[in-house]
């Protein structure tokens, strides 16, 4: 009886430690949050001196990107500011046009008006994810906050472990109006916005310098800009750098 014991004692733990040690050495997800702000100093088009060095980028802590792409995403497109769903859309499908227009991988799904998906249960998620990249207007209690983007990934562990696995992105509906700038200059341009919040998704961080403003990843804008729609050099060559 003893014996019995003893072997189902070893048994338990022979089977047991491995299973400790797969789940103990799992790479958490945790999430990344990129805020958006406003500021006096960020250039209008065509103004200002030129960026230090045109191909700067910068890159998620450890490199961290997508290791499968033709990224899908859900759009909430209820708005404060009369913007219609189509409208959302297509500034949203412009902006993940001009990611794919400078890379040689599909970077997102292709998208068009027929095929977007709407879902109006979409919100941003915060504490738990739900599988879903979600693109949605809401409230940021914080007024000098544009929009947010959650990128939640593998951030530890072996290299090949590590990789993003979700992104959602909110527009400041409480502090700002949204729109199109081509239209009307004093409005946040939604695509502008958009193309930046993207280059997050898919694993580009912000630069600061004032003289990088003429980049997409530049960490600030402000109303009527619309410079960020189209991708600078540095968000070119950052781009290829991850994905080719
Ligand atoms: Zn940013």
């Amino acid at each position: 009886m003893k014996k019995i014991f003893a072997l189902l004692f070893i048994t338990t733990v022979l089977i047991s430690i491995p299973l400790v040690a797969a789940a103990n050495s799992k790479p958490a997800v945790t999430k990344i949050v990129f805020i958006h702000r406003v500021q006096d100093f960020a250039k209008p088009e065509g103004v200002g001196k030129p960026a230090k060095d045109v191909a700067d980028y910068e890159f998620l802590p450890k490199n961290v990107k997508w290791t499968s792409l033709d990224l899908e995403f859900v759009i909430n497109p209820t708005n404060d500011d009369g913007l219609s769903a189509d409208s959302v859309a297509t500034a949203i499908i412009d902006a993940t046009n001009e990611w794919d227009l400078w890379s040689s991988a599909n970077l997102f799904y292709d998208y068009d008006i027929a095929s977007i998906v709407f879902d109006s249960s979409a919100v941003l998620d915060t504490d738990v994810r739900d599988g879903k990249n979600e693109i949605v207007f809401g409230t940021i209690d914080e007024p000098n906050a544009i929009a947010m983007c959650v990128v939640w990934g593998v951030f530890v562990g072996p290299p090949s472990a590590r990789q993003i696995v979700e992104f959602d992105i909110i527009f400041n509906d409480e502090y700002y109006e949204w729109g199109n700038a081509d239209d009307d200059s004093t409005v946040m341009d939604l695509q502008n916005i958009v193309t930046h919040e993207l280059g997050h998704a898919l694993g580009l961080a912000d630069l600061y310098d004032s003289t990088m403003y003429q980049q997409t990843m530049y960490g600030y804008a402000t109303y009527g800009e619309t410079i960020k729609r189209d991708l600078y050099d540095g968000d070119k060559a950052g781009i290829v750098a991850l994905y080719g």
